[in-house]
């Protein structure tokens, strides 16, 4: 599947999806196409410089049945027929902080789905940290524990860390994607290697 045939259609797509009740979310980079969550599960439509696509979760099926014109529902029920447990809505504070800060863990920089999100309180309570919106972080419940035990500096600089290798990751990625488009271009006014 050539990512220009996907970008084609994507306002189709994800008009589909929402009929189809999948909640269509933001693309969070460059590469992807189109991004939605059904029940737990997110999924994905990628694609690479060379026009590749690439679908996780339920996005395949889901292309499928919208480009043949089938009908898809959103993976909620269980094999035996039952509706699976509803999603557990979000609470109204890790919705508020969502909004703040994203979607991405406190420690890891990776996205947090609702089912594995829990609050970091950055200076926990017991030892005088207010219960308050300025205190609390959105984490993964496993990185919320594993760092139960650090101080908040030590917090702060395990997420700088992160941020940074994150940061470095994206600008070698895109420092990769200049250069080959200034090559394509036979353009030397440009340095050629960094
Ligand atoms: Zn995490």
């Amino acid at each position: 599947m050539r990512a220009d045939e996907v970008r084609k259609q994507v306002a189709g797509f994800t008009a589909f999806l929402k009929a189809a009740g999948a909640e269509v979310l933001l693309t969070t980079n460059e590469w992807e196409l189109v991004r939605f969550r059904t029940a737990d599960v997110t999924s994905v439509i990628y694609f690479n410089k060379k026009g590749e696509t690439s679908f996780t979760g339920d996005s395949f099926t889901a292309w499928k049945a919208f480009r043949n014109n089938q009908a898809w529902k959103p993976a909620l029920a269980t094999e035996d027929g039952k509706r699976a447990p509803r999603v557990k809505k979000a609470s109204p504070v890790i919705r508020t902080v969502r909004e703040r800060d994203g979607d991405l863990c406190f420690f890891c920089r990776k996205e947090v789905i609702e089912s594995e999100a829990s609050l970091e309180h950055l200076v926990p309570l017991g030892h005088g940290g207010p219960s308050h919106m300025s205190n609390f972080f959105l984490a993964h419940k496993v990185c919320n524990s594993r760092a139960g035990h650090l101080s908040a500096v030590e917090k702060i600089a395990f997420h700088v860390r992160e941020e940074l290798k994150n940061a470095e990751k994206w600008w070698k990625r895109d420092n990769k994607v200049g250069t080959y488009f200034l090559r394509s271009r036979g353009d030397s006014t440009f340095p050629r290697d960094y």
